[in-house]
């Protein structure tokens, strides 16, 4: 046979139907250069050709309907601002309904005939019982000669452009399908092993590319779906895989055999509470780690408040006890000084020397502390991003702490690598932002990872409440009485930058209201926001965080892992503009101390559906998980934080939301295989091997740099 390599790299234009013309918009619109990406651009959705609604049974607004039809009284209508539209009716023997679109009116208007029968397809609103849909997909009936026996056929996303130049869905649709017979008798090169195939019963390669196209039926179009994804979510999970494998052979860690003085004296004299189960199996796994002579790059999730520090802290402890130094380096100021102060407490009466370095410590001091630091005199240097600038030198540094990993960038994690001398610190990510476990498994696929999944005890849960306007003077009485019992609060308000100049004047008319309401001397308050000086902002959150004032409002400036355990309600205004993880992030700000705290979700009555969703997921649970998943399936996985920088989900038919029985099919065989063949040695997964070969640009080093 053929070889399918040359034929699937010749130039589109010389597939039969496209030319030079069509060849140039295909490339200039779709980035389709050669047959190979035709073949790889696959329908968006299929019409199925059995299923058509009647009219009249049309009764929700909103749903997405089939309808077959006689075309009608097609007209260009003229509106305001020159701007014309193309109006038509569409009838079947049960009703009728308008068709509307605003765009390609011309070319529509040249292509469509009153009189003929089409199948339309769209989003259908109902207004007054009026039915109509705005820019339907239409297409006619009898040039359906391509798939007369076939139920389903293809939908391809196709541009205005290409439309009018004659290249519409349909268009595509019959390039496809000569595509497809020049390819029919040609060798399609299978990428997965035999013996993977056949275990999974999944369809060959070939079979699936045709499939995608051309599906007889609805269970083709499954098994074809099913194989495509499964090979884009295996690879995937390859490259993740084998890039942690093969750093992990290549990479020593340091190894800290020891638990000494230090650790144990902490244990026994200055552990100030009981450990819980998750703090201590976590502590486990990283021990693990520590004693095996490899490097370690683990990242810990643990919910806001599960108690994240003091497991860095015992983690440090234990490169101490080995004669190595340590550094945590927090995204602000505020938060480095927090950790600063608090691990000081907490080791106190163990000889450890601490250090705080950010760009605030200047001049004589911060000479000496580089000097000690160099000298190993400085066990633990807590910082901001300060502590990765090229001055600043270890004498020996065993391990490096970054809190709330994903305020950093890429490059400045990296840096901290090298802070090593010839072995890289082992490295430990704290990061408060639950994700997904789908999602881990894809993000931080390449990475260890340990969670936190339990509070510590006594903890009261967080009560959510979802407020409209007319609960506000309740509101204002609420907070009088938990000042009253000495506590504090927080207003925050949205402040996005579209819209910043009427968000900071909400913030300011918000803040003036509540002077009215809660007026000096007898209270106190904070205002902190993005526009204000750094020092200044300091200063209102230290007055607020030493008890000074009794409300601090604000926009989100207030920061993540900002530790005020005498606040205890958090009141969020417009709350209905907030995304979950970020309302859950602000949540988190109370609930640090005994007492019971409340986040008052404040929103306008003209709610959207998902805006009412978020809100009732918050009211209904304090688990950062579950939140994390009810996100992810608003938003999509591709908003997440660090997602789209990372390349990692440029999926073409995947979704890791909707395809996680998939997902985890690929991620165990794929961990299988390299369990028994690390390197890909074996002859039966040559294929694997040549893909590796072949990929290798595409292995990010996403790994190394978290
Ligand atoms: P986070 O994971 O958000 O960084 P922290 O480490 O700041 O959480 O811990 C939150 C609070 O809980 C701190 O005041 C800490 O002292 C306390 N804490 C941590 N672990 C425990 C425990 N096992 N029992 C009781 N309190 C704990
Ligand atoms: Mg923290």
């Amino acid at each position: 046979m053929a070889n399918q390599n040359n034929i699937l790299i010749s130039p589109v234009e010389y597939l039969k139907g496209v030319g030079s013309k069509r060849a140039e918009l295909l490339r200039s619109e779709l980035g389709i250069r050669y047959f190979k990406d035709l073949l790889y651009y696959y329908p968006f959705r299929y019409t199925d050709r059995t299923q058509f609604i009647k009219i009249k049974d049309i009764l929700a607004d909103g749903i997405y309907v089939q309808v077959r039809g006689i075309l009608s009284d097609k007209e260009i209508v003229s509106g305001r601002n020159k701007k014309s539209r193309l109006e038509a009716t569409l009838k079947d023997e049960s009703g009728y309904i308008d068709l509307l679109w605003f765009q390609g009116v011309k070319w529509l208007d040249s292509s469509l005939k009153d009189g003929e029968e089409y199948i339309v397809y769209g989003k259908v609103s109902i207004s007054y019982g009026k039915k109509s849909i705005v820019h339907p997909e239409i297409e006619m009936v009898s040039v359906d000669s391509l798939n007369r026996n076939v139920v389903l056929s293809p939908v391809y996303s196709s541009t205005e452009k290409l439309s009018k130049s004659g290249l519409s869905s349909r268009a595509i649709s019959k390039l496809t399908y000569n595509l497809l017979l020049v390819l029919k008798d040609l060798v399609i090169e299978e990428t997965l092993p035999d013996y993977l195939i056949g275990k999974l019963k999944l369809i060959s390669r070939k079979r699936a590319l045709f499939y995608i196209h051309f599906p007889k039926n609805n269970i083709q179009l499954k098994q074809a779906e099913n194989r495509l994804k499964f090979e884009e979510l295996f690879f995937l999970q390859l490259r993740l895989l084998f890039s942690k494998i093969s750093r992990k052979r290549k990479l020593k860690g340091h190894l800290f055999p020891e638990l000494g003085e230090y650790f144990n004296g902490f244990y026994e004299k200055n552990l100030p509470f009981e450990l819980t189960g998750a703090q201590k199996r976590v502590i486990k796994e990283i021990r693990f780690d520590l004693k095996s002579g490899l490097h370690m790059n683990r990242l810990l999730q643990g919910d806001v408040g599960s108690g994240k520090t003091i497991v860095a802290l015992m983690v440090i402890l234990m490169a101490l006890d080995n004669d190595f130094q340590a550094c945590i380096m927090a995204p602000t100021e505020i938060l480095a000084q927090q950790h600063f102060v608090s691990i000081e407490k907490l080791v106190a009466g163990l000889g450890i020397n601490i250090a705080f370095l950010s760009g605030s410590v200047k001049g004589r001091k911060r000479k000496s502390i580089l000097n000690s630091l160099y000298e190993g005199n400085i066990n633990i240097l807590i910082g901001t991003h300060a502590l990765i600038e090229d001055w600043v030198k270890f004498k020996n540094i065993g391990i490096v702490v970054i809190d709330e990993q994903h305020r950093f960038g890429v490059k400045q994690r990296a840096k901290l690598w090298n802070k090593g001398n010839e072995i890289p610190p082992h490295v430990l990510v704290m990061t408060a932002t639950p994700i997904p476990r789908t999602l881990s498994m894809t993000l931080y696929g390449d990475l260890d990872v340990s969670v936190i999944d339990e509070l510590p005890p006594g903890r009261k849960d967080i009560k959510t409440m979802h407020f409209y306007e007319n609960r506000r003077p309740g509101l204002v009485k609420f907070i009088k009485q938990e000042i009253e019992k000495g506590r504090q609060i927080y207003v925050v308000y949205p402040l996005i930058e579209e819209s910043e100049k009427l968000d900071l004047k909400n913030l300011q008319d918000g803040y003036e209201n509540l002077l009215h309401q809660f007026p000096r001397p007898e209270y106190q308050m904070s205002i902190v926001h993005g526009k204000m000086k750094p020092a200044d902002k300091e200063f209102e959150m230290q007055r607020f965080k030493s008890g000074k004032t009794h409300i601090l409002v604000g926009t989100t400036v207030i920061e993540v892992g900002v530790d005020v355990p005498n606040a205890s309600v958090m009141i969020i205004e417009n709350a209905e503009r907030f995304g979950l993880s970020q309302l859950h992030q602000l949540r988190g700000r109370v609930g640090r101390g005994a007492e019971q705290s409340y986040c008052i979700l404040m929103s306008s009555f003209k709610l959207s559906k998902e805006a009412k969703e978020r809100l009732s997921t918050m009211v209904r649970t304090n688990n950062g998980f579950e939140i994390a998943e009810v996100d992810m399936r608003l938003r999509g996985p591709g908003d997440i934080e660090g997602l789209r920088q990372s390349g990692l989900l440029d999926l073409q038919l995947a979704n890791i939301v909707q395809d996680e029985n998939i997902l985890r099919a690929a991620r165990v065989n794929c961990k299988n295989i390299l369990e028994e063949d690390p390197v890909l040695q074996l002859g039966k997964n040559i294929r694997l091997r040549n893909y590796i070969l072949k990929n290798k640009h595409k292995f990010l080093s996403w790994g190394r740099i978290s």
